[in-house]
């Protein structure tokens, strides 16, 4: 599925402290085979693979601490966008009736959703009427009326001699009626094609003038897989609609028709669809729809935390002065204090790959030895911890005597931040990230 095939594509990405181009492109490809396999419409798949490799060779990517988990993140941010960014909610008519009217293909779950919004939307203190405008198949308003009685919902159909056979006068008198009886939103189920056709069009194009709707909800089965972008076209060239409700989510489909409809579209997915009865019906999250679709779990959150605990900047800035062999103990004593920061994610680290080690330095980690690295280093003249070369015996003696403390003390601290500075030289060529300051794993 598209979820396993990203997270494979992500666990590989984890394992990986810098990122080359070459990391990049494997992974984008990926990308791309994963959401071509999901059945997800292969120009909506060209322009997200663009935009994410464009991102992911960019400077937030190649300044954060951990790349592999900001190419994640972008990933993330881009499904999200494309979904609709935040949840869509519906507009209610200042002046009532709201009028909602459905359209899509015949079987896409129209008449369904009429009933698990009349419910929905009952709930919530409105007082829907469902109005029968599918004249077309032979049971089509028994069906609405069974769905209303579910629903607790009255319906408006057609009466004998009174504009049958004429979706559009029906949909018209139902507008009046609600007016009416004081009903604040009706919701106008109308007639579907088993393919897409031009006399369907029209008719729920005259449907949507006679009526004119608060919202066009264009109902779109989610296995329908590649046709969802022909599909959903042609609606919006025929109808238009102001929101997608994506139905029969309950299946295997696994979002790829959504991120088409959604992309192709530029209309937001508004509800979703989980199921035969009237109560698989919720509003759509697209945050929760991208991770269903990266399906990582916490990691997501794990990674906004870690942000938390990194100045990105500053972690920057030190491997700037590693690079160019100036690590001091200045920048020591910031790590030792990041330090600090890092373990309240301790449980976190344990998590993720690579990073056992680094909890268990954590687990041994003494408090007080921050505090007496601090009283060192700062008994130290400014020359002498940019220049730790400078530091010879009677320099330690004087140290010591500053802070209370012993050469040997002294003497240790020196010699770790020896180690660190060595070892981060290590990390810094691309060895195994560890956590400065606290000797080898
Ligand atoms: P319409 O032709 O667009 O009005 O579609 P219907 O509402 O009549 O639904 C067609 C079929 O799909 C019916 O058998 C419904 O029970 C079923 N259906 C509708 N929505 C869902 C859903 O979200 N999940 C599942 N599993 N079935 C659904
Ligand atoms: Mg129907």
């Amino acid at each position: 599925t598209l979820s396993d095939r990203l997270a494979d594509t992500f666990k590989n990405l984890r394992n990986k402290g810098k990122l080359s181009p070459a990391d990049v492109d494997g992974t984008v490809r990926e990308i791309r085979r994963a959401l071509l396999d999901a059945d997800v419409a292969f120009d909506v798949v060209k322009a997200f693979t663009t935009t994410v490799r464009e991102r992911a060779l960019g400077d937030e990517v190649s300044k954060a601490l951990n790349p592999a988990q900001q190419v994640v993140q972008i990933v993330n941010e881009e499904l999200v966008e494309i979904l609709g960014g935040t949840q869509r909610r519906l507009e209610f008519s200042k002046n009532p009736p709201t009028v909602i009217m459905l359209a899509g293909l015949q079987g896409a779950g129209k008449t369904t959703l009429a009933g698990k919004l009349a419910k929905w939307l009952a709930k919530d203190g409105h007082t829907p009427l469902l109005v029968a405008a599918d004249l077309q198949r032979p049971n089509a308003v028994q069906q609405l009326q069974v769905v209303g009685e579910q629903a607790g919902a009255a319906v408006f159909a057609p009466e004998p001699g009174n504009g049958v056979g004429d979706p559009v006068k029906v949909a018209k008198q139902a507008i009046k009626f609600a007016r009416d009886k004081v009903y604040d939103t009706v919701i106008v189920d109308t007639a579907g094609r088993l393919g897409v056709d031009a006399d369907l069009m029209k008719q729920a194009s005259n449907i949507r003038k006679a009526v004119d709707p608060d919202e066009v909800l264009f109902v779109i089965d989610a296995m329908i897989g590649q046709d969802a972008v022909a599909t959903a076209k042609a609606f919006q060239e025929g109808v238009d609609f102001t929101g997608v409700v994506l139905s029969k989510l309950d299946g295997d489909a696994r979002g790829g028709a959504a991120l088409s409809v959604a992309s192709v579209t530029g209309r937001p997915i508004m509800f979703a669809s989980t199921g035969e009865s009237l109560d698989d019906f919720e509003p759509f999250h697209p945050d929760r729809m991208a991770s269903r679709i990266l399906d990582l779990g916490d990691i997501l959150s794990l990674i906004e935390q870690a942000q938390q605990a990194f100045d990105e900047d500053e972690a920057m800035a030190v491997a700037q002065k590693i690079a160019t062999d100036s690590f001091t103990l200045d920048d020591f004593l910031k790590q030792m204090q990041q330090l600090r920061k890092m373990g309240s994610i301790k449980g976190m680290l344990g998590m993720l790959p690579g990073a056992k080690g680094m909890r268990e330095q954590l687990e041994n980690f003494d408090e007080r030895e921050i505090v007496r690295t601090e009283a060192i280093i700062q008994s130290m003249t400014p020359q002498e911890r940019e220049l730790p070369k400078l530091l010879n015996g009677s320099r330690r003696l004087r140290i010591a005597k500053g802070c209370g403390m012993t050469v040997t003390d002294v003497n240790q601290l020196v010699q770790r931040f020896e180690q660190a500075a060595k070892m981060m030289k290590t990390v810094a060529k691309g060895g195994v990230p560890q956590v400065p300051g606290m000797g080898p794993i």
